[in-house]
């Protein structure tokens, strides 16, 4: 059985297949740069990086895109209160983001788009959705109208006129009698004092936040992208309306799966903001190595919540301690190639090995399951340890390779052990 991955878009598990054989155009929202990154921003990229590697590891040549929003109201608001320019905050911002995700082990996207610098494509894009008739002007601003195109609430599953119902879309100055229905959505906003604003046909202002998306990867990626990622708390609105954006002006779905993480709780309740228990990857990263934190971030199911807590970091930090104990014992066996035959133990070993990565990928397979990738891994390090408590070494050349390159395998997938 090959990949089969969860698209919130059918609400089901589908077999992988991209648009085009081999190649993977994946675009990964990235964070809004006022603060520095949580752990939830770990959770996600972390995970969205072993999807990456995986489809690398079957064989598909991965473009990935992560933007940075680097205009917003949480920018300068944040920006007004620590006396800086919000372009300049935003860019520290986006250095510590790096910087952390670069010791957290996430690979470095191919691009990393930001928002005041695609002005133009945005602006084109706008200026199509109201020639086209799906968005409107009111005042110097400009919405998109939710009802027009049809295709509006599949992400969310609710039909548009409920969605509708539920109020006012949130982050407009515009009141919601002035507009079409309540829930369209702002494409381009008139600027508020002190913030940073451009020319367009509709007056000086600066995009909505949900067609940024859809414009910066048509730019990179093309009018269709085979995964949509992000966390949960994404879907709507953003993913829902950055879709519908994206399909109303080129005619074509904006993506073929939509793949999105669950959050992390502490004490069993969502981690957030706004209730004061959440910890920044700052100080997660003070207090356990890296490799610890990242092992942590891939324990769960990744659509399952995860819990923090000093006891599963714990737990965790002792797995992943008697993995990487176990791999280098592997692999430093190998190196060796001289000493007593223990011809019937590495046999044991290696086909158990061989057994191991079998499970491994078919975790793998089944919708990313790391949690289960985890579990094989385990019992690989047992395999691992029974054989170096009577052979040190390998004493075939070729068995000795074998186990060295299905440790490095599963290494370079989960990038959980900085040297091997
Ligand atoms: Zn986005």
């Amino acid at each position: 059985m090959g990949l089969v991955v969860y698209n919130t878009r059918t609400r089901r598990k589908e077999r992988f297949e991209p648009l085009e054989d081999k190649k993977v155009k994946m675009y990964v929202c990235g964070p809004t740069v006022y603060d520095f990154p949580h752990i939830g921003h770990g959770r996600s990229y972390v995970f969205f990086d072993v999807v990456r590697r995986y489809l690398e590891f079957l064989g598909y040549k991965v473009t990935f895109v992560t933007n940075f929003t680097d205009v917003e109201d949480s920018i300068t608001k944040r920006a007004r209160e620590l006396g800086k320019q919000p372009l300049q905050l935003a860019n520290e911002m986006i250095d510590v983001f790096l910087k952390e995700m670069d010791r957290l082990g996430v690979k470095r996207a191919d691009v990393y788009p930001r928002v005041t610098q695609n002005i133009d494509e945005i602006v084109e894009m706008a200026k199509r959705l109201v020639e086209i008739g799906y968005a409107y002007v009111v005042d110097g601003e400009v919405f998109f109208d939710v009802k027009k195109t049809g295709g509006y609430g599949l992400l969310i599953n609710q039909p548009v006129e409920e969605i509708i119902a539920g109020g006012n879309e949130e982050g407009t100055s515009t009141p919601v009698d002035v507009k079409h229905n309540s829930y369209d959505f702002a494409l381009w906003r008139k600027s508020k004092p002190g913030e940073p604003s451009w020319n367009s046909p509709w007056g000086i202002g600066r995009p909505g936040w949900h067609i940024e998306c859809s414009a910066m990867a048509a730019k990179h990626l093309g009018p269709t992208i085979d995964i949509q990622g992000g966390g949960m708390d994404l879907i709507f609105p953003h993913h829902e309306n950055s879709s519908i954006v994206s399909q109303a002006c080129f005619g074509k779905p904006f993506a073929k799966y939509y793949i999105h993480n669950g959050f992390i709780t502490a004490n069993k309740r969502k981690m957030s903001k706004s209730l004061g228990n959440f910890i920044t990857l700052r100080e997660v990263l003070r207090k356990y190595d890296y490799e610890v934190v990242r092992f942590f971030l891939l324990k769960g199911q990744y659509r399952e919540p995860l819990e923090y807590s000093d006891k599963e970091m714990a737990e965790a930090e002792a797995n992943l301690r008697r993995i990487q104990a176990s791999m280098r014992k592997a692999v430093r066996a190998s190196a060796a190639k001289s000493g007593k035959g223990c011809k019937e133990a590495e046999r044991k070993l290696v086909s158990k090995l061989v057994q191991a990565k079998n499970m491994f990928i078919e975790a793998m397979n089944d919708d990313f399951n790391t949690e289960e990738a985890i579990n094989t891994l385990l019992k690989a390090s047992e395999c691992i340890e029974e054989f170096a408590q009577t052979c040190k070494r390998f004493t075939s050349e070729e068995a000795g390779q074998q186990a060295e390159a299905i440790c490095k395998q599963f290494n370079d997938i989960m990038g959980v052990c900085k040297k091997l």
